[in-house]
C-alpha cells in the first residue's frame, strides 16, 4: 500500500538486514540488468553465509554501520531497483514498522529527515 510507507522518503533500513537470500534466478536478473555475467553479479554482490548458500554482500554505511553492497549510500536507493530480488520486492508488504516508528520519531521532533537508527523489528 503506497500511502502507508514512502520508501523515497525513508534511509533504507530493510536493505540493512544482514541476511538477504538471493536465488539464482534473482542473480541472473540481476546481472542482465547491469550488462555482467551471473558468474561476476555472483562474486561481485553475493556470499556463502548464516547458513546460506547465497545472500546479499554489504558495504559500510554511515547509519546502520553495514549495508546491501548493491545500496547507493548516498542517494539512499537501490541501484538495481528494477531488477531487485524477489526478497526486496516483497518486503514489506502492507506495513512498514520501521517506517511508522521512523514518521512517529520525525512527527515528535518535527525534523522530517531524521534517521533513526534504534528500532528493531520484532519478529
Ligand atoms: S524500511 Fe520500510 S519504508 Fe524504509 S525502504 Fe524499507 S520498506 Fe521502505
Ligand atoms: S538489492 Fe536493493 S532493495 Fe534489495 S537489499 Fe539491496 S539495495 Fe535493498
Amino acid at each position: 500500500m503506497a500511502d502507508t510507507f514512502d520508501c523515497q522518503r525513508c534511509p533504507g533500513y530493510c536493505c540493512a538486514y544482514p541476511v538477504i537470500v538471493v536465488t539464482k534466478r534473482d542473480v541472473e536478473r540481476i546481472a542482465r540488468h547491469l550488462e555482467i555475467t551471473p558468474q561476476d553479479a555472483e562474486s561481485r554482490y553475493c556470499r556463502a553465509a548464516h547458513g546460506y548458500k547465497r545472500i546479499l554482500k554489504r558495504q559500510d554505511d554511515e547509519h546502520f554501520g553495514r549495508i546491501c553492497a548493491l545500496f547507493d549510500t548516498e542517494t539512499r536507493t537501490c541501484t538495481i531497483y528494477k531488477a531487485r530480488p524477489a526478497t526486496c520486492r516483497d518486503y514489506p508488504g502492507e506495513r512498514c514498522g520501521y517506517w511508522d516508528f521512523l514518521t512517529f520519531e520525525r512527527d515528535g521532533q518535527q525534523d522530517e529527515d531524521y534517521i533513526s537508527t534504534t528500532w528493531h523489528k520484532e519478529d
